[in-house]
């Protein structure tokens, strides 16, 4: 058997393609674009390389894009100083406020000061609750594109049995948050569980947040499962000196048994962004109280 491989490129391409078309007919009710900040402090080079990416994302949706670069050595004060006035500005639907800050900044405490409301990162723990009971808010990035991955090949997730590797508060506890919500049997699995490859052969939907090089293996996979790779891991080439991206699964291995497996890279990777616009524009229609047409995006 060999599984089908979702490809989240080509859906995350789709998704931005409806977001472009609600994002033409926002401006055209508010008399505006939706407005998405982002907030680097420091040269990390991945860093930059995400920030330049969801600036040209947000401008090819449409929507308005407000880079603010701080250097390395900018006082928390000063950035905290900065996300308040974003969250004034009537211009910004969604602020995001690159991670990881350098040492001298309180990530909490930064992540705190965003306004619930234009959290488009899902990372303050107003949204973290509102997953948590069911409310509207904005959750996560990755976990949220791979709930769109997993119903667009399932359809009803009802009953599954889900198994989530990892429990990291970006990717692992709002995975398993969604899938309980679309009423799946969850469990979360980390550093602790005991016979990891027990616990994923019971599981229908398998997603792996664990950042180890491909640490599952073909045979853990349940017959026929659906297999979501978040891990994003640099290894060495066969080729010297060269690195290529791998998964936390063997997709050699994998394929073999699942039904439908992401790939890495063209996976989960591509959907991240693509959900990021996603989320500022949801922001844009709820900060300016329009209601978003229901099912599009
Ligand atoms: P974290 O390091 O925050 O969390 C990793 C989790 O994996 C922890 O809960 C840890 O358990 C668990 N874990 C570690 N080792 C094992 C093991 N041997 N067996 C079982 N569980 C283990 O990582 P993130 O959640 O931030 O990211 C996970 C992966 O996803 C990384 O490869 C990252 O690069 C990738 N990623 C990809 C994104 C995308 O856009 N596609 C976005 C975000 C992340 P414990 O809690 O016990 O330590």
């Amino acid at each position: 058997m060999t599984a089908d491989v979702i490809d989240g490129k080509l859906f995350a391409e789709g998704l931005r393609g409806r977001i472009a078309t609600l994002a033409a007919e926002f401006t055209a009710q508010s008399g505006r674009k939706a407005g998405l900040a982002v907030v680097l402090v420091g040269e990390d080079p991945a860093s930059q390389v995400y920030v330049r990416s969801k600036g040209k994302a947000t401008l090819a949706a449409g929507m308005a894009s407000f880079e603010h670069r701080l250097p390395a050595d900018t006082p928390e004060a000063e950035l905290i100083a900065l996300v308040e006035a974003l969250n004034a500005d009537p211009a910004v639907d969604g602020i995001l406020v690159q991670l990881p800050l350098p040492a001298h900044c309180d990530e909490q405490k930064v992540i705190a000061t965003i306004n619930p409301d234009k959290d488009v990162d899902g990372f303050h723990v107003t949204n973290a609750g509102r997953l948590a009971v069911g409310q509207p808010g904005f959750v996560p990035c990755t976990p949220l594109g791979c709930l769109m991955l997993l119903k667009d090949r399932l359809g009803s997730l009802s009953g599954l049995d889900a198994v989530v590797i990892g429990r990291s508060n970006i990717v692992g506890k709002p995975m398993a948050q969604l899938l309980l919500a679309e009423s799946c049997t969850v469990t979360v699995a980390h550093s602790r569980t005991r016979n990891l490859p027990e616990v994923v052969r019971r599981a229908d939907i398998v997603v792996a947040a664990v950042g180890r090089p491909e640490m599952v293996k073909g045979d853990w996979i349940k017959p026929g499962a659906t297999v979501i790779d978040v891990g994003i891991n640099r290894v060495a080439a066969a080729e010297p000196g060269k690195t290529r991206l791998v998964g936390d699964v063997d997709f050699a291995g994998a394929s073999e048994v699942a039904g439908a497996i992401t790939p890495v890279p063209g996976g989960v990777g591509p959907m991240t962004i693509a959900v990021l616009l996603r989320n500022a524009l949801v922001a844009a229609f709820r900060n300016a109280g329009i209601t978003l047409p229901e099912g599009t995006i």
